[in-house]
């Protein structure tokens, strides 16, 4: 039987390979930011929760970029990039970023509008400085040991600090505030709901195989970790009984 962690790249990309890998992502990017021009032009017919929604779009988008231009340099030691991750990245992509822009900027998908009270909307623009705000600070404490898939480099360290000291998945929990609230800004059925269940999904069959590599790679100290943290909740700290002496 062959190991499920499977040796990936030993060595810094070649520039070819570089440009290969990046010319998508350019292309990707273009693509973008054409279509945020576009949803930004029809902001009267979206209205303010869209509105809200673009602009943590393009701060969420902000705080990763430099991350992901810097850890394109680690050297990968250890991957699970699978169908399985290949479809669950898929699938965020799609419901997180494509979907809402596409509508937003076209109007698509109006057939599957819906409208809520504004107070609702309002809950979900409130949420967004939770959700951005844990988004940058669990980048910012991952530092070089973040990556979009499933994956270990040759310097990984066992981060337990900032915001990662009390839940082990700070990063995950403030995408799951804004899955949750996307269907509050934008009010369509494909555009804005269908991210729940995508995400979902991730969280689901992503965090134990994450949570395997990380036990495989730091052994103990990732079980002393677990033992003392929540994933999404901080742990209840037990009671510690002081005894004063005799
Ligand atoms: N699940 C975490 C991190 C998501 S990024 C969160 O929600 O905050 C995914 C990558 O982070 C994984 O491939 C893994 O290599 C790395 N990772 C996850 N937890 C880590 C930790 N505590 N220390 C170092 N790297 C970690």
């Amino acid at each position: 039987m062959t190991d499920p962690l499977s040796t990936a790249r030993r060595d810094r990309p070649s520039p070819a390979r570089s440009m290969m890998t990046s010319l998508p992502a350019l292309l990707t990017m273009a693509g973008m930011v054409m279509l945020l021009t576009a949803a930004l032009l029809r902001w009267q017919a979206n209205g303010w929760g869209a509105l809200v929604w673009l602009a943590a779009f393009l701060v969420m988008v902000l705080i990763r970029t430099p991350h992901s231009v810097r850890n394109r340099a680690n050297i990968i030691v250890q991957s699970r990039r699978d169908s399985q991750e290949t479809a669950l990245l898929a699938g965020m992509f799609l419901t997180m970023m494509v979907l809402p822009l596409v509508h937003l900027s076209t109007g698509l998908f109006l057939f599957a509008d819906y409208r809520l009270p504004g107070w609702i909307t309002l809950i979900g623009a409130v949420l967004q400085i939770p959700f951005l705000w844990l988004f940058w600070r669990s980048h910012a404490d991952l530092g070089r040991n973040w990556s979009p898939g499933l994956e270990v480099h040759l310097h990984h360290r066992l981060v337990t600090e900032g915001v990662y000291a009390r839940i082990r998945h700070p990063m995950y929990a403030a995408i799951w505030i804004s899955a949750l609230t996307q269907p509050l800004l934008i009010q369509n059925w494909i555009a804005g709901s269908l991210v729940i269940p995508a995400f979902a999904a991730m969280w689901y069959l992503r965090v134990p195989r994450e949570e395997a590599l990380m036990r495989a790679r730091f052994g103990a100290a990732y079980d002393a970790y677990a033992d003392r943290s929540g994933r999404l909740w901080p742990k209840a700290q037990p009671h510690r009984t002081v005894s004063i002496g005799p």
